[in-house]
């Protein structure tokens, strides 16, 4: 049942100063290469950037509790005019790795022996922190609904002589009525 650890893995770390001994506490501050595929359609953590992490690694009863910051570069593009956005991400990191599967529940985390995993509390962090639709500028204007030049660039009286559909419709209401009367 548990999948054993690759202790090579960047993620993957060590509690062996610990000596599971409830109460012992660790400091520890990484900078670790970002896992791949970590992201959403428009923006996401680019493969192998550098992610810092700061970390409180402490024993308890059942396990260890780690807990901590993370911060990543995030890269994208802006949802509403798809130039790049580059900006970084900060998330908060929590997660009790139990010692035995006796004491957990299906979606807790386990140790393997001396080892923790923390990609995946990371990578669910990250997920749930990142913006659904990023921008470049709070104001960005986008892109022009009709011919799709970019509005910032187009200038502000850029138009398009064109009747909105709605009025379109409502002009073929009135023209109706009017020919319904002169019969
Ligand atoms: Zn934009
Ligand atoms: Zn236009």
């Amino acid at each position: 049942m548990t999948q054993h650890l690759d202790p090579r893995s960047p993620w993957v770390i060590s509690t062996h100063d610990l000596g599971k001994r409830p109460g012992t506490m660790r400091q520890l501050t990484l900078a670790l290469p970002a896992p791949a595929d970590l992201g959403v359609d428009m923006i996401g953590v680019p493969k192998d950037a550098e992610v810092e992490l700061d970390l409180r690694l402490e024993a308890v009863m059942e396990g260890v509790l780690v807990s901590g910051t993370a911060q990543a570069p995030l890269a994208g593009e802006c949802a509403r005019c798809l130039d790049p956005v580059s900006s970084e991400i900060r998330v908060d990191l929590q997660e009790l790795f139990f010692y035995s599967d006796e004491d957990a529940s299906e979606e807790d985390s386990l140790l393997d022996g001396e080892l923790l995993d923390l990609e995946p509390t990371f990578r669910d962090a990250v997920v749930l922190a990142l913006p659904l639709s990023p921008v470049c500028r709070e104001d960005c204007a986008g892109l022009c609904a009709e011919c799709g030049i970019k509005l910032a660039e187009a200038g502000e009286d850029h138009r398009h002589e064109k009747i909105d559909a709605r009025w379109a419709s409502l002009q073929g209401l009135f023209t109706d009525k009017d020919n319904d009367q002169e019969k």
